[in-house]
Protein backbone atom coordinates (compact mmCIF):
# COMPACT_ATOMS: atom_id res chain seq x y z
CA UNK A 1 0.00 0.00 0.00
CA UNK A 2 1.28 3.63 -0.38
CA UNK A 3 3.75 2.33 -2.93
CA UNK A 4 4.73 6.10 -3.93
CA UNK A 5 8.14 8.33 -3.63
CA UNK A 6 8.67 9.26 -0.36
CA UNK A 7 7.13 6.12 1.13
CA UNK A 8 8.38 3.73 -0.25
CA UNK A 9 11.28 3.90 0.48
CA UNK A 10 10.59 6.78 3.40
CA UNK A 11 12.41 9.58 3.08
CA UNK A 12 15.50 9.67 4.70
CA UNK A 13 16.47 12.32 7.33
CA UNK A 14 19.90 14.38 6.10
CA UNK A 15 22.03 15.22 9.12
CA UNK A 16 22.81 19.24 8.52
CA UNK A 17 25.38 19.50 11.01
CA UNK A 18 27.81 16.68 9.48
CA UNK A 19 28.96 16.11 5.78
CA UNK A 20 28.47 12.66 4.69
CA UNK A 21 31.82 11.19 4.96
CA UNK A 22 32.48 12.11 8.56
CA UNK A 23 29.49 10.64 9.34
CA UNK A 24 30.87 7.04 7.19
CA UNK A 25 34.34 7.07 9.42
CA UNK A 26 32.00 7.02 12.35
CA UNK A 27 30.14 3.75 11.00
CA UNK A 28 26.91 6.08 10.08
CA UNK A 29 25.19 4.26 6.95
CA UNK A 30 25.48 6.23 3.70
CA UNK A 31 22.64 7.05 1.64
CA UNK A 32 22.74 4.48 -0.79
CA UNK A 33 23.34 1.98 1.64
CA UNK A 34 19.89 3.24 3.16
CA UNK A 35 17.94 2.72 -0.02
CA UNK A 36 19.92 -0.52 -0.57
CA UNK A 37 18.49 -1.74 3.02
CA UNK A 38 15.22 -0.27 1.87
CA UNK A 39 14.92 -1.93 -1.35
CA UNK A 40 16.17 -5.56 0.17
CA UNK A 41 13.32 -5.01 2.73
CA UNK A 42 10.54 -4.36 0.33
CA UNK A 43 11.62 -7.19 -1.64
CA UNK A 44 11.72 -9.22 1.55
CA UNK A 45 7.99 -8.72 2.10
CA UNK A 46 7.31 -9.85 -1.73
CA UNK A 47 8.45 -13.01 -0.62
CA UNK A 48 6.87 -13.44 2.28
CA UNK A 49 3.56 -14.36 -0.10
CA UNK A 50 2.71 -17.29 0.26
CA UNK A 51 0.25 -17.37 -2.91
CA UNK A 52 -0.27 -14.05 -4.39
CA UNK A 53 0.92 -10.14 -3.94
CA UNK A 54 -1.15 -7.32 -5.05
CA UNK A 55 0.09 -3.81 -4.85
CA UNK A 56 -1.92 -0.98 -4.59
CA UNK A 57 -0.78 2.66 -4.95
CA UNK A 58 -3.38 6.15 -4.67
CA UNK A 59 -2.77 8.29 -7.44
CA UNK A 60 -4.00 11.47 -5.75
CA UNK A 61 -3.38 13.44 -2.30
CA UNK A 62 -5.18 16.19 -1.68
CA UNK A 63 -6.20 16.42 -5.24
CA UNK A 64 -2.72 16.10 -6.90
CA UNK A 65 -1.47 12.90 -8.71
CA UNK A 66 1.15 11.17 -6.72
CA UNK A 67 4.24 10.36 -7.83
CA UNK A 68 4.90 6.23 -8.14
CA UNK A 69 7.71 4.37 -5.84
CA UNK A 70 10.70 3.86 -7.93
CA UNK A 71 10.30 -0.05 -6.28
CA UNK A 72 7.41 -0.32 -8.71
CA UNK A 73 10.31 -1.19 -11.38
CA UNK A 74 11.60 -3.64 -8.25
CA UNK A 75 8.58 -5.49 -7.92
CA UNK A 76 8.48 -5.80 -12.21
CA UNK A 77 12.34 -7.12 -12.59
CA UNK A 78 11.12 -9.79 -9.02
CA UNK A 79 8.22 -10.42 -10.91
CA UNK A 80 10.29 -11.68 -14.01
CA UNK A 81 12.96 -13.49 -11.60
CA UNK A 82 10.34 -15.40 -10.10
CA UNK A 83 8.21 -16.03 -13.73
CA UNK A 84 4.94 -14.92 -12.05
CA UNK A 85 3.13 -14.25 -15.17
CA UNK A 86 -0.28 -14.64 -14.07
CA UNK A 87 0.00 -12.23 -11.68
CA UNK A 88 -1.88 -9.04 -12.44
CA UNK A 89 1.18 -7.14 -12.31
CA UNK A 90 2.07 -6.75 -15.48
CA UNK A 91 -1.51 -5.39 -16.18
CA UNK A 92 -2.35 -3.42 -13.43
CA UNK A 93 0.88 -1.56 -13.23
CA UNK A 94 1.09 -0.44 -16.75
CA UNK A 95 -2.59 0.59 -16.20
CA UNK A 96 -2.95 4.77 -14.56
CA UNK A 97 -6.86 4.68 -14.54
CA UNK A 98 -8.29 8.41 -13.74
CA UNK A 99 -11.96 8.07 -14.82
CA UNK A 100 -14.52 5.83 -15.70
CA UNK A 101 -14.21 7.10 -19.35
CA UNK A 102 -10.54 6.17 -19.20
CA UNK A 103 -10.75 2.62 -17.99
CA UNK A 104 -13.73 2.11 -20.77
CA UNK A 105 -11.25 3.43 -23.13
CA UNK A 106 -8.79 0.88 -22.09
CA UNK A 107 -11.22 -1.85 -22.15
CA UNK A 108 -10.98 -2.20 -18.47
CA UNK A 109 -14.65 -1.98 -17.90
CA UNK A 110 -16.71 -3.87 -19.75
CA UNK A 111 -19.19 -1.70 -21.80
CA UNK A 112 -22.24 -3.44 -20.61
CA UNK A 113 -21.22 -2.25 -17.19
CA UNK A 114 -21.05 1.50 -19.04
CA UNK A 115 -24.93 1.22 -19.50
CA UNK A 116 -25.11 1.72 -15.99
CA UNK A 117 -26.58 5.23 -15.58
CA UNK A 118 -24.07 7.03 -13.70
CA UNK A 119 -25.51 9.24 -10.93
CA UNK A 120 -23.23 11.23 -8.79
CA UNK A 121 -24.57 12.02 -5.82
CA UNK A 122 -26.69 10.10 -6.00
CA UNK A 123 -27.45 7.18 -3.18
CA UNK A 124 -28.90 3.87 -4.33
CA UNK A 125 -32.24 3.98 -3.24
CA UNK A 126 -35.04 3.37 -2.36
CA UNK A 127 -34.00 4.51 1.36
CA UNK A 128 -36.15 4.32 4.81
CA UNK A 129 -36.64 8.20 5.94
CA UNK A 130 -35.88 8.07 9.53
CA UNK A 131 -39.76 8.16 11.16
CA UNK A 132 -40.71 10.22 13.34
CA UNK A 133 -39.18 13.16 10.88
CA UNK A 134 -37.09 16.15 12.52
CA UNK A 135 -37.87 19.04 11.09
CA UNK A 136 -34.20 20.50 11.97
CA UNK A 137 -32.75 17.40 9.88
CA UNK A 138 -34.79 18.25 7.35
CA UNK A 139 -34.04 21.97 7.18
CA UNK A 140 -30.49 20.92 7.08
CA UNK A 141 -31.29 18.92 3.89
CA UNK A 142 -32.63 21.88 2.23
CA UNK A 143 -29.50 23.86 3.13
CA UNK A 144 -27.35 21.58 1.71
CA UNK A 145 -28.12 17.80 0.55
CA UNK A 146 -24.56 16.63 1.19
CA UNK A 147 -24.57 18.35 4.73
CA UNK A 148 -27.56 15.71 5.90
CA UNK A 149 -26.09 12.90 3.84
CA UNK A 150 -22.78 13.37 6.26
CA UNK A 151 -24.56 14.36 9.25
CA UNK A 152 -27.40 11.38 9.15
CA UNK A 153 -26.61 8.82 7.08
CA UNK A 154 -22.58 8.47 7.52
CA UNK A 155 -22.97 10.19 11.02
CA UNK A 156 -19.98 12.77 10.36
CA UNK A 157 -20.24 15.48 13.00
CA UNK A 158 -20.16 18.96 11.46
CA UNK A 159 -16.43 20.28 12.38
CA UNK A 160 -16.56 23.76 13.50
CA UNK A 161 -13.60 25.98 13.08
CA UNK A 162 -11.62 27.09 16.51
CA UNK A 163 -12.54 30.71 16.96
CA UNK A 164 -11.51 33.18 19.40
CA UNK A 165 -15.22 34.00 19.70
CA UNK A 166 -18.21 31.78 20.59
CA UNK A 167 -18.72 29.44 17.70
CA UNK A 168 -22.83 30.33 15.82
CA UNK A 169 -23.49 26.78 17.43
CA UNK A 170 -22.46 27.71 20.79
CA UNK A 171 -23.97 31.05 20.56
CA UNK A 172 -27.13 29.58 19.59
CA UNK A 173 -27.07 26.46 22.56
CA UNK A 174 -26.05 29.15 25.30
CA UNK A 175 -29.27 31.98 24.03
CA UNK A 176 -32.00 28.94 23.93
CA UNK A 177 -30.57 27.90 27.85
CA UNK A 178 -30.74 31.46 29.04
CA UNK A 179 -34.30 31.66 27.91
CA UNK A 180 -35.48 28.61 29.22
CA UNK A 181 -33.73 29.16 32.80
CA UNK A 182 -35.42 32.91 32.79
CA UNK A 183 -38.66 32.25 32.02
CA UNK A 184 -38.65 29.35 34.16
CA UNK A 185 -37.57 31.66 36.63
CA UNK A 186 -39.85 34.56 35.66
CA UNK A 187 -42.96 31.95 35.73
CA UNK A 188 -41.88 29.79 38.73
CA UNK A 189 -45.05 29.23 41.58
CA UNK A 190 -47.83 30.46 38.87
CA UNK A 191 -50.79 28.86 37.41
CA UNK A 192 -50.83 31.04 34.69
CA UNK A 193 -47.95 33.28 32.97
CA UNK A 194 -46.67 35.98 34.35
CA UNK A 195 -46.88 39.60 32.10
CA UNK A 196 -43.53 41.18 31.29
CA UNK A 197 -45.10 45.03 31.67
CA UNK A 198 -43.52 48.24 32.01
CA UNK A 199 -43.63 48.35 35.79
CA UNK A 200 -42.05 44.88 35.97
CA UNK A 201 -39.53 45.36 32.82
CA UNK A 202 -36.79 45.79 35.04
CA UNK A 203 -36.88 43.25 36.86
CA UNK A 204 -37.26 40.68 34.24
CA UNK A 205 -33.79 42.26 32.65
CA UNK A 206 -32.17 41.75 36.00
CA UNK A 207 -33.84 38.30 36.19
CA UNK A 208 -32.13 37.17 32.11
CA UNK A 209 -29.15 39.49 32.89
CA UNK A 210 -28.53 37.27 36.19
CA UNK A 211 -28.79 34.08 34.01
CA UNK A 212 -26.71 34.89 31.21
CA UNK A 213 -23.81 36.16 33.38
CA UNK A 214 -24.23 32.28 35.01
CA UNK A 215 -24.56 30.93 31.49
CA UNK A 216 -21.85 32.36 29.79
CA UNK A 217 -17.96 31.55 29.88
CA UNK A 218 -16.07 34.08 31.68
CA UNK A 219 -13.76 34.50 28.82
CA UNK A 220 -16.78 35.44 26.52
CA UNK A 221 -18.47 37.22 29.09
CA UNK A 222 -17.89 40.69 28.32
CA UNK A 223 -18.64 40.60 24.64
CA UNK A 224 -21.53 38.41 25.09
CA UNK A 225 -23.64 40.51 27.45
CA UNK A 226 -23.14 43.23 25.11
CA UNK A 227 -24.55 41.55 22.04
CA UNK A 228 -27.21 40.52 24.50
CA UNK A 229 -28.02 43.41 26.32
CA UNK A 230 -26.52 46.53 24.23
CA UNK A 231 -24.13 48.85 24.45
CA UNK A 232 -23.96 52.59 24.01
CA UNK A 233 -26.90 53.43 21.79
CA UNK A 234 -27.27 49.75 20.87
CA UNK A 235 -30.45 48.17 22.68
CA UNK A 236 -29.31 44.29 22.72
CA UNK A 237 -31.29 41.58 21.71
CA UNK A 238 -32.51 40.58 25.04
CA UNK A 239 -33.94 44.38 25.63
CA UNK A 240 -35.60 43.69 22.13
CA UNK A 241 -37.08 40.66 23.14
CA UNK A 242 -38.56 41.75 26.81
CA UNK A 243 -40.30 45.02 25.07
CA UNK A 244 -41.93 42.56 22.25
CA UNK A 245 -43.58 40.68 25.07
CA UNK A 246 -44.66 43.42 26.68
CA UNK A 247 -46.36 44.69 23.52
CA UNK A 248 -48.43 41.05 23.56
CA UNK A 249 -51.94 40.43 25.56
CA UNK A 250 -51.79 37.98 28.49
CA UNK A 251 -51.06 34.71 28.17
CA UNK A 252 -53.01 31.51 29.30
CA UNK A 253 -50.02 29.47 28.61
CA UNK A 254 -45.90 29.50 27.73
CA UNK A 255 -44.49 26.84 26.66
CA UNK A 256 -40.77 26.60 26.75
CA UNK A 257 -39.17 23.80 24.97
CA UNK A 258 -41.85 22.06 24.73
CA UNK A 259 -41.22 18.15 22.85
CA UNK A 260 -43.90 16.78 21.31
CA UNK A 261 -44.06 14.14 19.00
CA UNK A 262 -47.02 13.86 16.56
CA UNK A 263 -49.08 12.41 13.18
CA UNK A 264 -49.44 15.01 10.72
CA UNK A 265 -51.82 14.29 8.15
CA UNK A 266 -51.47 15.52 4.65
CA UNK A 267 -53.21 15.14 1.68
CA UNK A 268 -51.15 13.81 -0.31
CA UNK A 269 -47.92 12.10 0.43
CA UNK A 270 -44.76 11.87 -1.66
CA UNK A 271 -45.68 8.13 -3.77
CA UNK A 272 -49.15 9.69 -4.12
CA UNK A 273 -50.75 8.33 -0.88
CA UNK A 274 -53.77 10.15 0.17
CA UNK A 275 -54.02 10.77 2.64
CA UNK A 276 -50.67 10.45 4.11
CA UNK A 277 -49.83 10.82 7.82
CA UNK A 278 -46.12 10.94 8.96
CA UNK A 279 -44.93 11.47 12.53
CA UNK A 280 -43.02 14.75 13.24
CA UNK A 281 -40.54 14.90 16.61
CA UNK A 282 -39.49 17.93 17.55
CA UNK A 283 -38.93 20.39 20.50
CA UNK A 284 -40.17 23.66 20.16
CA UNK A 285 -38.47 26.57 21.43
CA UNK A 286 -41.66 28.45 22.82
CA UNK A 287 -45.24 28.12 22.33
CA UNK A 288 -47.79 30.77 23.87
CA UNK A 289 -51.25 30.13 24.07
CA UNK A 290 -53.01 34.14 24.00
CA UNK A 291 -55.77 35.14 26.01
CA UNK A 292 -58.30 34.37 22.85
CA UNK A 293 -56.84 30.78 23.02
CA UNK A 294 -54.81 31.40 19.92
CA UNK A 295 -51.58 29.53 19.35
CA UNK A 296 -48.10 31.36 19.14
CA UNK A 297 -45.28 29.24 17.94
CA UNK A 298 -41.73 30.63 18.10
CA UNK A 299 -37.86 29.43 17.42
CA UNK A 300 -35.07 31.51 18.54
CA UNK A 301 -32.44 32.00 15.51
CA UNK A 302 -29.05 33.60 17.10
CA UNK A 303 -27.92 34.27 13.81
CA UNK A 304 -30.53 34.95 10.56
CA UNK A 305 -33.93 33.27 10.37
CA UNK A 306 -34.23 31.08 7.41
CA UNK A 307 -35.67 31.64 4.30
CA UNK A 308 -38.76 30.46 2.63
CA UNK A 309 -37.26 28.01 0.44
CA UNK A 310 -35.66 26.31 3.63
CA UNK A 311 -37.89 26.64 6.23
CA UNK A 312 -39.94 23.71 8.16
CA UNK A 313 -39.65 23.83 11.60
CA UNK A 314 -41.82 26.84 12.80
CA UNK A 315 -44.25 25.80 10.02
CA UNK A 316 -44.43 22.04 10.95
CA UNK A 317 -43.90 23.02 14.88
CA UNK A 318 -47.12 25.21 14.47
CA UNK A 319 -49.27 22.76 12.72
CA UNK A 320 -48.07 19.41 14.90
CA UNK A 321 -48.90 21.39 18.31
CA UNK A 322 -52.33 22.97 16.82
CA UNK A 323 -53.82 19.75 16.07
CA UNK A 324 -52.41 18.43 19.28
CA UNK A 325 -54.11 20.81 21.78
CA UNK A 326 -56.99 21.78 19.41
CA UNK A 327 -56.42 25.51 19.04
CA UNK A 328 -55.97 27.64 15.74
CA UNK A 329 -52.42 29.06 15.04
CA UNK A 330 -52.41 33.16 15.01
CA UNK A 331 -48.36 33.02 14.75
CA UNK A 332 -45.96 31.13 13.90
CA UNK A 333 -42.48 33.05 13.55
CA UNK A 334 -38.50 32.77 13.64
CA UNK A 335 -37.38 35.52 16.37
CA UNK A 336 -33.58 36.30 14.69
CA UNK A 337 -31.97 37.91 17.51
CA UNK A 338 -29.42 38.95 15.39
CA UNK A 339 -32.00 40.81 13.57
CA UNK A 340 -34.18 41.73 16.16
CA UNK A 341 -36.83 40.58 14.00
CA UNK A 342 -39.97 38.29 14.11
CA UNK A 343 -40.05 36.79 10.83
CA UNK A 344 -43.17 35.28 10.00
CA UNK A 345 -43.19 31.59 8.38
CA UNK A 346 -46.66 30.94 8.33
CA UNK A 347 -47.47 29.69 5.30
CA UNK A 348 -48.44 25.80 5.86
CA UNK A 349 -49.41 24.71 2.25
CA UNK A 350 -45.89 25.77 1.15
CA UNK A 351 -44.59 24.04 4.30
CA UNK A 352 -46.02 20.74 3.58
CA UNK A 353 -45.14 20.50 -0.34
CA UNK A 354 -41.40 21.10 0.90
CA UNK A 355 -41.63 18.39 3.53
CA UNK A 356 -43.66 16.18 0.89
CA UNK A 357 -40.88 16.79 -1.37
CA UNK A 358 -37.48 16.70 1.09
CA UNK A 359 -39.07 13.42 2.19
CA UNK A 360 -39.37 12.13 -1.63
CA UNK A 361 -36.04 13.36 -2.42
CA UNK A 362 -34.03 11.57 0.39
CA UNK A 363 -36.32 8.72 -0.41
CA UNK A 364 -34.67 8.53 -3.15
CA UNK A 365 -31.01 9.12 -2.11
CA UNK A 366 -30.36 12.36 -3.81
CA UNK A 367 -27.26 13.93 -1.96
CA UNK A 368 -25.39 16.26 -4.09
CA UNK A 369 -23.56 18.86 -2.85
CA UNK A 370 -25.75 21.92 -3.57
CA UNK A 371 -26.14 24.56 -1.13
CA UNK A 372 -29.38 26.59 -1.48
CA UNK A 373 -27.17 30.08 -0.66
CA UNK A 374 -23.58 29.99 -1.86
CA UNK A 375 -21.93 31.81 0.96
CA UNK A 376 -22.78 28.88 3.32
CA UNK A 377 -20.22 26.85 1.73
CA UNK A 378 -17.61 29.38 3.43
CA UNK A 379 -18.88 28.41 7.12
CA UNK A 380 -19.70 24.94 6.16
CA UNK A 381 -17.77 22.04 8.41
CA UNK A 382 -17.86 19.35 5.42
CA UNK A 383 -16.17 21.72 2.75
CA UNK A 384 -12.96 19.31 2.65
CA UNK A 385 -15.03 16.34 2.16
CA UNK A 386 -17.97 17.59 0.15
CA UNK A 387 -15.58 18.04 -3.11
CA UNK A 388 -18.54 20.21 -4.87
CA UNK A 389 -15.97 22.22 -6.67
CA UNK A 390 -15.95 18.20 -8.94
CA UNK A 391 -18.09 18.86 -11.63
CA UNK A 392 -19.13 15.74 -12.99
CA UNK A 393 -21.96 15.32 -16.07
CA UNK A 394 -25.20 14.42 -14.36
CA UNK A 395 -27.58 11.89 -16.34
CA UNK A 396 -31.26 11.60 -15.84
CA UNK A 397 -32.73 11.14 -12.71
CA UNK A 398 -36.14 10.03 -13.65
CA UNK A 399 -39.36 12.44 -13.58
CA UNK A 400 -37.67 14.93 -12.06
CA UNK A 401 -34.45 15.46 -13.67
CA UNK A 402 -30.98 16.57 -12.56
CA UNK A 403 -32.25 20.13 -11.74
CA UNK A 404 -30.80 20.24 -7.99
CA UNK A 405 -32.35 17.98 -4.77
CA UNK A 406 -35.61 18.77 -5.57
CA UNK A 407 -36.00 19.12 -8.95
CA UNK A 408 -38.11 22.10 -10.85
CA UNK A 409 -39.62 23.59 -7.77
CA UNK A 410 -38.67 26.97 -8.54
CA UNK A 411 -38.47 28.34 -4.98
CA UNK A 412 -35.52 26.24 -4.05
CA UNK A 413 -32.47 27.66 -5.65
S1 LIG B 1 -19.26 23.12 1.36
FE1 LIG B 1 -21.15 23.82 0.38
S2 LIG B 1 -21.68 22.19 -1.06
FE2 LIG B 1 -20.19 21.34 0.35
S3 LIG B 1 -21.40 20.32 1.95
FE3 LIG B 1 -20.97 22.41 2.64
S4 LIG B 1 -22.69 23.66 1.97
FE4 LIG B 1 -22.76 21.72 0.82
Amino acid sequence: MGLNEDEWPERFERNIFYPQWLLREFGFPSDRDLLAGERRRFLGLLDLAGKNVVLFRHQLEDEIPTVPSPFLEDARSWALERKVTEAPLGTVLAEIVVSRSDALRRGLLSSESATVPRRPGHVEGPLAVPEPISPTAFELYLRCPFKYYSRYLLGIEEEEEVEEQLSPLERGRILHEILQEAFAEWDRGRSSPRAIDPESYDEALALFRRMALASLPPEHRAIEMERLFGGAGEPGAIPWLLRREMGQSALRERLVEHAFSSPLRLEEGPRGEKPWYVRIQGRIDRADVDGKGLLHVYDYKSGRAPGEAVALQVPLYAMCLSSERGVPVKEAAYLSFRDRKAISRGDFEKAKALLTRTYGAIREGRFAPAPYQEHLCASCGYAMVCRKEIVEPLEPLGPLGPLGPLGPLGDVP
